[in-house]
């Protein structure tokens, strides 16, 4: 995340205590080898849109030489994925993530962001951070999808009248779940059998109203493992999203929300389901380091955030049942390059009797999802996707394991998009069907 500290000769272009760091940005040796590990420069060949050129703008705003309300610093900044394949893939341990989202925080203190984003932050800002009100957009939007409605204006070339791709843009929307996970309702599941754990439960945002069902299979895989899950009904959606595209005083408000919420639970481990949320929390600590209220008990809490898949494979649990078929895992960029996550998932799919687990090509290439970049550059991100499409079509995989709520809807439009017979699938889903079936 972004350093809170000053940089210790000051950056001209850049203000306030959350800029990017010049130690982070000198550790670039421009050898370029994160270059075909990037996908956006993999697409359009164009350096200022790769990992060294990005870093290239930044330290030329540091130095500058480049206003910070120029057009191409924000074009260039803001088609980043923030996927962190680069970080993954740089020999010299640039700390790319910490760059470009206080490169981001930056131009959104200056208002140099594109338009549909700030569209978009204001939606994240009072509406996701507000159950209530998500869940009443949520009904609007799923009845929209399923009346008919969704399939009439699709039909009537309707969205072609409005600016940029919002035909696809609206393709790349979620489908909403037909009963949404509210913790208010649910706020504790009993452990089945003797309780080896207590644990906490994200709900969040678009998982509890988009992936519900996923949700709940998640709640009877970790009850059956002997979790007791508690959901706290005063939870939040995480603040990712906001972090992510620069927005870091909605992400900061949405942790110490979090916090409040999950600290009196006395919990083992708060597991998450949606890798990015769980990436975000994850990084509570330095996100709140200077909140003097805050700071100690969000370094705390962050130390018991698991993901998934990590937790289940932390206390040992085997999945059991049975599932013939040929399987792969889609590694979600924020699970695997923010997390360092990549054997859990595959082993845990590995361990249930009749899987073919095989691997695609590129596996660690982002899908284009990216939280809400897909809806704001569908073109690029559908491109970015139909590369991902080819690699899993050439294993034969029937079924696509993912661990993430945007990549999940991302994956799943295009799969439905080419007609095609394949599956995805969240990791817990999976589980729970190869639980039930014996
Ligand atoms: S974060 Fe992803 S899209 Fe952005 S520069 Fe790195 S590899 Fe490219
Ligand atoms: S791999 Fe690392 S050091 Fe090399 S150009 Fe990319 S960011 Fe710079």
């Amino acid at each position: 995340m972004a350093s809170s500290t000053q940089p210790t000769v000051p950056m001209v272009g850049f203000s306030g205590s959350v800029a990017p760091d010049r130690s982070l940005i000198n550790t670039c040796i421009h050898c370029g080898l994160c270059l075909d590990e990037c996908p956006t420069y993999r697409d359009l060949r164009v350096e200022m849109d790769s990992p060294r050129g990005r870093v290239q703008l930044i330290r030329a705003v540091g130095e500058g030489r480049l206003s910070i309300d120029d057009q191409s610093f924000r074009d260039h900044i803001y088609l980043c994925l923030d996927c962190r394949g680069c970080e993954t893939a740089c020999p010299s341990g640039v700390k790319y993530g910490s760059l470009i989202e206080s490169a981001r925080v930056q131009a959104t203190q200056i208002g140099n962001i594109p338009t549909g984003l700030k569209i978009a932050n204001a939606v994240l800002r009072h509406i996701f951070l507000r159950p209530n009100y998500l869940r009443l957009l949520a009904t609007g939007l799923r009845f929209y999808q399923r009346s008919g409605m969704r399939a009439l204006l699709r039909r009537s070339g309707f969205l072609r009248l409005f600016p940029g791709d919002m035909e696809q843009a609206e393709a790349m929307t979620p489908r909403m779940s037909s009963s949404f996970l509210d913790p208010t309702d649910l706020p504790l599941v009993e452990a089945e059998g003797p309780r080896r754990f207590r644990v906490g439960f994200l709900t969040g945002c678009i998982m509890s109203v988009g992936f519900a069902e996923v949700h709940r299979a998640s709640l009877r895989v970790l009850a059956r493992a002997g979790c007791e899950v508690v959901l706290p009904p005063d939870q939040t959606c995480c603040g990712s999203l906001s972090l992510h595209t620069g927005d870091r005083h909605t992400a900061r408000e949405a942790a110490r929300r979090n916090i409040d919420a999950f600290h009196a639970a006395d919990l083992d481990a708060i597991v998450v389901n949606s890798a990015g949320c769980g990436s975000t929390m994850k990084e509570w600590g330095e996100l709140l380091a200077d909140d003097g209220r805050y700071s100690a008990r969000a370094g705390e809490l962050a130390t018991k955030v698991r993901e998934f898949s990590e937790w289940m494979a932390q206390i040992g649990a085997s999945p059991g049942g049975r599932i013939a078929e040929r399987v792969v895992v889609q590694d979600a960029c924020h699970l695997n390059h923010a997390q360092g996550i990549t054997r859990q998932p595959r082993d845990l799919v590995a361990a249930v009797p009749g899987v073919e687990l095989v691997e695609m090509d590129n596996s660690g290439l982002c899908c284009g999802s990216a939280g809400i970049y897909s809806a704001l550059n569908p073109d690029l991100a559908g491109r970015i996707r139909d590369e991902k499409l080819a690699a899993i079509a050439a294993t034969g995989a029937r079924t696509v394991i993912t661990t993430n709520p945007g990549c999940h809807a991302h994956l799943r439009a295009g799969l439905e998009a080419a007609r095609s017979e394949v599956q995805i699938v969240h990791l817990a889903e999976f589980l729970d069907r190869a639980q039930r079936s014996v």
